[in-house]
């Protein structure tokens, strides 16, 4: 990531109980850092920062009750692999002071959220990553170092964001707006902020977070957000002399994002009411899709008019893309035949994003 560019990762997930049941045929094939896709008919190669195996080769461990490598030498990827590789990059880049991001793109059911949140004792890179960031925090903390961590969290559906610290009958109709400042960039106004002090708190927040989530179910996966949700960790370090006074400061932005699924309304069985709100959030994604396309352009020398404004995921973004933040994407892709397609597209798009160049720099402000 010295370069700038967008670190990618892929994560390719178990079958799941239908696919056993169905006898789905698995279509990926993973070496080091390349992820084959095959059918009958095709065989196509892609390479990564990261190709996650996480299909096989586990076994529950009876004490901890989490997914771990049946032995040794299994290519299983369990989530502490995933966090050591991509959520301890992200502490660094946030203690030495730049803005990062991590994203999480798929369709729906392929395991975004497993990777980003985790189930049960299967925790995520989130939960782990606010773990560490407090462990690292009372390490570190001095006479002359105080860290301050705020968390805030959004959900963007149907194009309008909504704060999800606060309880549902708050909602403010149509949505929260997004604002720039010459000095302080893009934000959403009126987002709270909550100030944590230890794990207990900013797990708390989490939980408060999904719990005000909107959750509709597609046909596809009963469970799965058709929602974008945004959680936001400022994390500042204020550095004092001798004397008690403050003569430095650095913060770090940490956009830790779970997209909607990326699927095409089609494939989801979605109509009506479903279906508007699925073009909605398609207009998100696919506006992230050409925003994407014209950074990866940009970044082999051509000239580009990137389309950050026209969603409200792209201008919250615009920084983790193609500006100040050192991003992170991971694409979760099924194990099956019958997603191939989905699949494709997942790698395609992240084949793009690992193209873009960012020019992350530490934002420090000396103090008076
Ligand atoms: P998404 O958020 O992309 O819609 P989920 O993360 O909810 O998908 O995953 C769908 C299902 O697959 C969940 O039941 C989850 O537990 C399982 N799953 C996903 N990824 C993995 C993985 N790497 N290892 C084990 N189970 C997984
Ligand atoms: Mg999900």
């Amino acid at each position: 990531m010295g370069d700038g560019s967008v670190k990618v990762a892929i994560r390719v997930r178990p079958f799941n109980n239908r696919e056993k049941q169905e006898g789905a045929v698995l279509c990926i094939e993973m070496q080091g850092k390349m992820t084959k896709v095959y059918s009958p008919e095709l065989t196509k190669e892609f390479f990564f920062d990261y190709s996650y195996w996480s299909h096989d080769g586990f076994i529950e461990d009876p004490n901890s009750g989490m997914m771990v490598p049946d032995g040794p030498s299994s290519i299983y990827s369990d989530q502490r692999r995933v966090f050591n590789d991509l959520g301890v990059g992200v502490l660094n880049n946030a203690f030495e002071g730049y803005h990062c991001c991590l994203f999480a793109y798929g369709q729906t059911g392929s395991g975004k959220s497993y990777s980003m949140v985790g189930y049960g004792k299967n925790k995520g890179i989130i939960p782990i990553a606010c773990e560490e960031i407090f462990k690292r925090i009372e390490e570190v903390e001095s006479k002359t170092l105080h860290c301050e961590v705020t968390a805030s969290m959004l959900e963007i559906y149907n194009e309008q964001i909504q704060d999800l610290l606060k309880p549902p009958h708050e909602r403010v109709k149509g949505g929260l707006k997004i604002r720039e400042d010459p000095k302080a960039g893009v934000y959403v106004q009126d987002l709270s902020k909550t100030p944590c002090t230890n794990y207990d708190e900013i797990s708390e927040v989490l939980d408060k977070g999904n719990s005000n989530r909107t959750v509709a179910a597609t046909q596809m996966n009963a469970t799965s957000s058709r929602a974008h949700t945004v959680l936001t960790i400022c994390f500042t370090q204020i550095v004092y002399d001798e004397t008690g006074r403050p003569f430095n400061r650095k913060v770090s932005n940490i956009n830790l994002v779970d997209l909607a699924g990326s699927e095409r309304a089609s494939k989801t069985g979605a109509s009506g009411d479903t279906l508007k709100e699925g073009s909605n959030i398609n207009k998100s994604l696919s506006t992230l899709g050409r925003v994407i396309t014209a950074l990866a352009k940009k970044s082999s020398g051509s000239k580009e008019v990137v389309p950050y404004r026209e969603s409200s995921l792209t201008r919250i973004l615009q920084n983790a893309l193609g500006g100040n933040s050192k991003t992170t994407m991971i694409a979760a892709i099924s194990p099956a035949t019958y997603n191939i397609e989905e699949t494709i597209s997942t790698l395609r798009y992240a084949d793009q994003v690992k193209s873009i160049k960012n020019q992350a720099i530490v934002n420090e402000t000396p103090q008076e």
